[in-house]
This record gives structure tokens, C-alpha cells and sequence, in this order.
């Protein structure tokens, strides 16, 4: 692209075709790069992360019933679907799908996620969230440690929910939800 236009200003001399460059190739470039650019970052922001392979597997065994950025679930729901639901019977266990991780939050939120649990990955500061629960397991507390398919809690329908599932989000360090299917072996 570069030597392609610097052949053109230095080779040519000619008025016109610096005039054509200028007012309309560069302009033009330039609105190609910046759609490509807005194309790039939905496309990143949908599909395109890298996940670390210490988040790994389902957290639950169930169906599928709403996939990330599901648009049936935006039809109905009027917001993006951050995570993957999983459905099963209420009871169904919840598992760690972190290697080593510490839990950083078990809270409650009537009107959203419900019974949730917030893990940090001890390896790099991703989050995994399991929200809905009926409640959690013994010994999943703020701090705690726990390993990959250890039991952090019971399926439920609880907070904002149609139905007994597990919703689950896998977080960057800046907590930004990325797509869990990209993770090994889920979903
Ligand atoms: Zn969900």
C-alpha cells in the first residue's frame, strides 16, 4: 500500500492524479481501514478471544438453551446474552471449570443473577461467574480456593430466570464477557 502510493506521487507528477489521490483514494482508504476496524472489534468482541487454557470444559451437564450474544435472546429479552446457558434439573451440581482458582464473590441479586459465584483464576486474573443457583456448596466462601470440578453449587432458577439452568460467563481481567464456547471442551 505504501510503496504502491509513493510510486504513484513520485513517478507521476501528474496534477490530476494527485488531486484524484487526495480526494478521493485517501478518503476512501481511510473509511475502508476504520469499517475494518469497526468490523474487527465486533468481531473481537463476539468471537475473536483468546481464552486461557486453564478455563476449561462444561460447568454443567445439560442443554444448551441460550448461546452468547444469542439473538433469539436479545429478541426476547431486549439485552446481550454475556453468557451460555446450560439447562438441567433444579439440584443439577455446578463445577469449577478453572484449573486453580480463588473465590472472589458468592452474592445474591433478586432482580439479576440470582445465587451467583465469582471465580478468579490463580493463573492470570480471568473470572468464571455460575449464576442462578439454589444455593452454594460446603466450603465455597469468599477466599476459598477450589480446583477444577469441585462443586461450587446446585442448579436453581433463582434471581431473573424463566427456568432452572446455570448461566455461565467467563470474564477478562477487565471483566469483560467473552464467548465461553471458545473455551476447551465447552459447550
Ligand atoms: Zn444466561
Amino acid at each position: 500500500m505504501k510503496k504502491w502510493l509513493l510510486g504513484v506521487t513520485t513517478g507521476c507528477g501528474c496534477v490530476t492524479t494527485i488531486y484524484l489521490l487526495l480526494v478521493f483514494i485517501l478518503p476512501a482508504a481511510l473509511l475502508v481501514a476504520t469499517f475494518q476496524a469497526y468490523v474487527a472489534s465486533v468481531y473481537e468482541y463476539l468471537f475473536g478471544d483468546e481464552l486461557p487454557d486453564t478455563i476449561h470444559g462444561q460447568p454443567a451437564a445439560g442443554f444448551i438453551t441460550a448461546a452468547f450474544a444469542d439473538p433469539d435472546y436479545y429478541d426476547r429479552f431486549g439485552v446481550l446474552h454475556t453468557g451460555i446457558d446450560i439447562a438441567n434439573s433444579r439440584g443439577t451440581p455446578v463445577y469449577s471449570t478453572v484449573d486453580e482458582a480463588r473465590v472472589v464473590k458468592v452474592g445474591y441479586e433478586s432482580d439479576g443473577y440470582g445465587v451467583y459465584v465469582k471465580l478468579q483464576d490463580e493463573g492470570n486474573d480471568w473470572y468464571v461467574l455460575y449464576a442462578h443457583l439454589r444455593g452454594v456448596a460446603p466450603g465455597i466462601h469468599t477466599g476459598a480456593t477450589v480446583e477444577w470440578g469441585d462443586v461450587v453449587g446446585y442448579m436453581d432458577s433463582s434471581g431473573n430466570s424463566t427456568g432452572d439452568h446455570v448461566h455461565y460467563e467467563i470474564r477478562r481481567p477487565d471483566n469483560a464477557q467473552v464467548n465461553p464456547d471458545k473455551s476447551k471442551g465447552c459447550c
